[in-house]
């Protein structure tokens, strides 16, 4: 960590989007660093059961995904911090050093990418707070090995619900994927591999409307949207899959964003305010891929050089 000098770039995440930005910086010869709070990189893929979509790489598991995208950058002789992002400061001389604040330290730099990803949603309902780790879950890949001969139930329609619950099928007695509607969000490859599951059952236009339980889940209640019946499905566990929201908070009033706090940047990654980029997860854009996330590391350095007039 360089305290007292001014980095060209820090790059704040190490989820693909920064990694792709860290790989391209070094390649560029920019002095830049990557700060992350966690010290393994990867961001939302660590914990992806199986990426089949990735280029080149078809059925890697996402921590091993992870571990080569952090390989490459080592290999470059990227430079990855350790810290907590506090905030950015824009300095008083007009914009062209930014100040990092970090639980560390404060670094000036140039240009900042900020790459922070997205964590999931909740859904809200009763339960759901009380019993977190006592059976619900937002981790199949993470928790699914405890629920082993169990049923369970993942909750959503996207690609990351499908995902889930065609990992959990292979670990649980019965799987029961519950979604708000008649169909579903995720990729055909991924609804073609869970239909020709067994143990797997679908119940559409549901909503949770409780998860029950003392100490543990006990149950979880849905509402049929269409017949307006109420009814138990018996699970151990409840894995909750609905959606990201983006971490972008901390860069309130930094940077223009939509109303649900996804930052407006174009394929450029430039963002409204020059020197600061947005790539990843947390830029407003209709693709929420690794492969996309990779590319805007890359469209994102080279914005980055033409701002530094390199
Ligand atoms: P998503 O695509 O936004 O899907 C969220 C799902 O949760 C939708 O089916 C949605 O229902 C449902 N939902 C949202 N709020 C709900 C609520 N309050 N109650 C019940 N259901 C609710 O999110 P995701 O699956 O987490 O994926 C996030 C992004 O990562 C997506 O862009 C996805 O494509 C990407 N991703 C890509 C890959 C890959 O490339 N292999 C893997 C995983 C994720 P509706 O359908 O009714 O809106």
């Amino acid at each position: 960590m360089m305290e007292n000098e001014v980095y060209d770039l820090l790059i704040i995440g190490s989820g693909p989007a920064g990694m792709g930005a860290a790989v391209y910086a070094q390649r560029a010869g920019l002095k830049a660093a990557v700060i992350d709070r966690s010290p393994v990189s990867g961001g939302q893929v660590q914990s992806t059961y199986e990426v089949d979509n990735y280029l080149g790489l078809p059925g890697l598991g996402g921590g091993e995904l992870s571990e080569r995208f952090r390989e490459h950058a080592d290999r470059l002789g990227a430079v990855f911090i350790t810290a907590d992002v506090l905030g950015i400061d824009c300095g008083e001389s007009g914009q062209s050093v930014y100040t990092v604040h970090t639980d560390q330290a404060d670094l000036g730099t140039k240009a900042v990418i900020l790459a922070t990803g997205a964590v999931h949603s909740t859904l809200g309902v009763p339960g759901e707070s009380a019993l977190a780790g006592m059976g619900v879950s937002y981790c199949a890949t993470c928790d699914g090995a405890f629920y082993r001969r169990s049923t369970v139930a993942v909750v959503g329609g996207g690609d990351v619900a499908v995902e889930d619950a065609v990992f959990l099928s292979g670990i649980c007695e019965k799987v029961y994927l519950i979604h708000r509607r008649n169909q579903l969000r995720a990729a055909d490859s991924l609804q073609k591999k869970l239909f020709s599951l067994g143990n797997v059952e679908v119940c559409w236009n549901s909503e949770v409307k409780e998860i029950a339980g003392t100490d543990m889940v006990e149950g979880v209640d849905i509402y049929d949207n269409q017949s307006g019946r109420l009814s138990r499905l018996d699970v151990q566990g409840v894995f909750i899959a609905v959606g990201i929201v983006p971490e972008t908070r901390m860069f309130r009033g930094l940077v223009e964003m939509d109303e649900q706090g996804y930052i407006l940047a174009d394929e450029t990654c430039r963002t409204s305010r020059k020197g600061i980029f947005a790539v990843g997860d947390i830029r407003k854009k209709p693709m929420r891929q690794i492969i996309t996330a990779v590319a805007d590391g890359a469209n994102a350095v080279h914005s980055v050089q033409e701002y530094l007039n390199l």
